[in-house]
């Protein structure tokens, strides 16, 4: 990015030196992208980001579609991104009827529910790759296979955001029409984001103007972030398959500790479940999650406790509500995140000070 920065860079659509730079930046990055992607670099929309991306997919899918609202549905999973449920619930405000699927106690999809509820009148399907807060896999795939054998008439979205780092993207959203990424969770910039849109389907623009992106977002593309994105991808994808396992084993180190030092210690998703390798997520009873939280952070140990609102409070999981864990469990909930430069003394050091520190805070209460 600071390479791309420290040339002369125009608007890519102009037709002057600098403005041609940008446009070949801006194309060797949607490339770089397709590639990785599975996809062909036409099928690429540079967007703002995840949630950009979900609202395109969704209410441009919608939109794009010859189906009078009243007569359309969507169906997406219960533990969807708020940009996906969002999303839905806006289409709902326009008289789509949207279904939210049901997942079981591993938070995966319920595929019998799925197969019910598709119809000739199911317009789109989201279901994502990854789940944000635990981590938990969902069978993308085989969703697919099931709404070409049901619904063929249907999309299929799926949210990979959290997937870039560690899943071979191609692979696993092969079929799927529609796949949002954020660059900055693969170690981007934030503020970009990709949608790939499958040739097949009828998508409307959400932001009008001066047709770039092949009329399917407007505005001046922003070529720094989309090299970020490509490169981060890119970096991402070569060290794919070395750095799931380090990371899986360092996080498999951190459970085991968790698990050894902490009385009572409840592990979210069960044993066997898929997860990406970098998330772990527990329910510690018996201590002020918030106290506990603010603990770590002035040990130097940063870990979420579920999603949080644009306030930064936190709010009941509405992933952990959908997978059956109890408000009590609930309320205890925190997710620790690995990434690829995570080392063996990071974890030694998250056990140690974990802990002493619900060790600590349990005396009090
Ligand atoms: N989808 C998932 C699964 C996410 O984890 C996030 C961000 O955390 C988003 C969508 C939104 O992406 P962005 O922050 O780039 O808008």
């Amino acid at each position: 990015m600071a390479e791309v920065l420290a040339g002369p860079l125009g608007n890519p659509t102009g037709g002057h030196p600098p403005a041609q730079r940008a446009r070949r930046l801006l194309e060797d990055a949607r490339e770089e992208v397709a590639a990785i992607l599975g996809r062909d670099s036409g099928d690429i929309v540079f967007t703002s980001g995840g949630t950009e991306s979900a609202n395109l997919a969704i209410l441009g899918t919608l939109e794009g579609a010859e189906r009078a609202r009243g007569d359309a549905v969507v169906l997406c999973s219960a533990v969807e991104h708020p940009a996906v449920l969002e999303s839905c619930r806006a289409a709902a405000l326009t008289g789509v009827e949207v279904r939210e699927l049901p997942v079981d106690g591993a938070g995966v999809l319920e595929r019998e529910t799925l197969a019910r509820a598709l119809s000739s009148r199911v317009t789109l399907v989201a279901v994502m790759t990854a789940n944000n807060e635990t981590g938990v896999v969902q069978p993308v795939r085989e969703v697919v296979d099931e709404v070409r054998r049901r619904a063929p008439q249907a999309a299929v979205f799926t949210d990979a955001v959290q997937a870039g780092a560690y899943l071979d993207l191609a692979e696993v959203t092969a079929g799927a029409d529609l796949v949002s990424l954020s660059a900055h969770k693969v170690g981007g910039p934030a503020g970009v984001g990709v949608l790939a849109v499958s040739p097949g389907v009828a998508l409307a623009a959400r932001q009008h103007g001066g047709g770039q992106e092949r009329e399917r977002r407007s505005g001046t593309q922003d070529v720094v972030g989309a090299v970020g994105l490509a490169t981060a991808l890119r970096r991402a994808a070569a060290d794919r398959d070395g750095a799931s396992k380090r990371v899986a084993a360092l996080r498999d180190r951190l459970a085991d500790g968790l698990g050894a030092a902490i009385p009572d210690l409840h592990s979210t998703v069960p044993a066997g479940v898929p997860t990406l390798p970098g998330h772990l997520h527990v329910c510690i009873s018996g201590v002020e999650r918030e106290e506990l939280l603010v603990a770590l952070g002035q040990e130097g140990v940063c870990v979420s406790g579920g999603s949080s609102c644009a306030s930064g409070a936190l709010e009941p999981s509405h992933v952990l509500t959908a997978m059956g864990v109890s408000p009590a469990l609930a309320a205890g909930a925190l997710r620790f995140t690995l990434g690829y430069d995570t080392t063996g003394d990071d974890v030694d050091r998250a056990l140690a000070v974990v802990a002493a520190a619900v060790t600590s805070l349990r005396r009090l209460v």
